[in-house]
């Protein structure tokens, strides 16, 4: 059984589709072990995404993601990490899969629509970064 960090962006929530996305988790078998909705501070955001500082679209991607509410959810299951990739589609909107959530639901390369854990031992840094042990079941 693995767990892996989800992230419903500042644009799914806006678009009020966090129950919908929500309920694609489900429906390929995973199960939302613990979830809430919080506003990312500046220094969250630049600490969450920390691997990217160098990039050049770092500073965008903080903004973004502190410009509204998200929702961060421990998700578990067989082959979890994986399974939730597969579900959020590739990076690019453009370039997602048709059915995957990121080609329904996100905008731009930017405004994506979701973030996934993408290494076992990523979820686990993820994971302990928004939650204790005590708040997932
Ligand atoms: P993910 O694991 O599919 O979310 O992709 P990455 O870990 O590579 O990148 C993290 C996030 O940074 C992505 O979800 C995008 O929102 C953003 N991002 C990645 N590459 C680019 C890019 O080339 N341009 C812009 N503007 N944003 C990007």
């Amino acid at each position: 059984m693995e767990r892996t960090l989800s992230i419903i962006k500042p644009d799914a929530v806006a678009k009020n589709v966090v129950g919908k996305i929500l309920t694609r988790f489900e429906d390929a078998g995973l199960r939302v072990a613990t979830t809430k909705k919080i506003q990312l501070s500046q220094a969250d955001a630049e600490a969450f995404y920390a691997v990217h500082k160098e990039r050049g679209f770092f500073a965008d991607l903080v903004s973004f993601m502190i410009s509204g509410p998200v929702v961060v959810s421990v998700l578990e299951g067989e082959n979890a990490m994986a399974k939730n990739r597969e579900l959020m589609g590739a990076t690019n909107p453009k370039d997602a899969v048709a059915g995957t959530i990121r080609a329904d639901f996100a905008d731009s390369i930017d405004a994506n629509a979701v973030h996934g854990s993408d290494s076992l031992e990523n979820a686990e840094i993820e994971i302990n970064f928004f939650f204790a042990q005590r708040e997932i079941f």
